[in-house]
């Protein structure tokens, strides 16, 4: 069996979290969001939560030697063995250097990384209206656009709904700069790798889920070719 290693790339809001969630299921691959990891870190009062949460709340990026060996470690362990789902990993130049150089290092190459593309107007409304299950932050509500069946409860869980601290107009603008800025250039550099496949943000969750599942078994394929 070939691997799947795949990154999930896109604006905050492109909807990487809903669709890495769909395609853990179609494939069996891990879903590892370095932004539910860093918030379990901050709930838990960890010193690495306690760095993390002032650059958080604030929009701004954590720093590379926090985030790097978090997720280096992580893509070497068992149950990413066959493959894994990157989501909010790599954001900068340096982190994507580093993510190459641990993969080559295990001998093992990236499959693709796919790109959610939404245009910054209605990042803002997707953010503003993003509702998250407090028990499992992988459940993701959207109070329009893909709302729970009874509001302010998690369909899967019962649980509670909350609206991230992060997810407020003045921080929301300030993570589209840090993502302009910092995370939008690695689409060059993930286009010159060949590994780029760009989707559709503006479909509905599902058509969006059909194309890269699509997208995905293919490559599943050629790869065993
Ligand atoms: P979204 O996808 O909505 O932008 P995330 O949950 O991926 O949000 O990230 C939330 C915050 O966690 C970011 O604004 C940043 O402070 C921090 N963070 C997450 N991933 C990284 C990363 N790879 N490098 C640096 N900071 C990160
Ligand atoms: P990301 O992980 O890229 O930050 P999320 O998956 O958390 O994005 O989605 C951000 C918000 O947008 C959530 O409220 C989610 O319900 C909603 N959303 C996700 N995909 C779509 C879509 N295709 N159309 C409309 N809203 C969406």
């Amino acid at each position: 069996m070939s691997e799947l290693n795949l990154i999930m790339l896109g604006p905050p809001g492109a909807g990487k979290g809903t669709q890495a969630e769909r395609l853990r299921t179609d494939f069996n691959l891990p879903h590892i969001s370095t932004g539910d990891i860093l918030r379990a870190e901050v709930a838990d009062g960890t010193e690495l939560g306690r760095k993390a949460s002032e650059f958080m709340n604030a929009g701004k990026l954590v720093p590379d030697e926090v985030i790097v060996g978090m997720i280096t470690g992580r893509v070497a362990e068992g149950d990413a063995r066959d493959g894994f789902l990157l989501d909010g990993f790599p954001r900068n130049e340096a982190q994507a250097e580093a993510l190459d150089a641990a993969l080559l290092e295990l001998d093992r190459h990236l499959t693709a990384t796919l790109l959610i593309e939404v245009p910054d107007d209605d990042i803002v409304r997707r953010l503003a209206g993003r509702r998250v299950c407090v028990k499992n932050a992988a459940h993701i509500y959207h109070v329009d656009f893909d709302p729970p069946k009874h509001e302010g409860v998690c369909d899967q869980d019962g649980s509670r709904l909350e609206q991230r601290a992060d997810d407020r107009e003045d921080v929301i603008r300030t993570r589209l700069e840090v993502y302009h800025e910092q995370t939008e250039p690695l689409i060059a550099y993930y286009d010159r790798a060949g590994t780029l496949r760009r989707f559709d943000g503006l479909r509905s969750p599902d058509e969006v889920h059909a194309h890269i599942r699509a997208t995905v078994a293919t490559l599943r394929l050629e790869e065993n070719l």
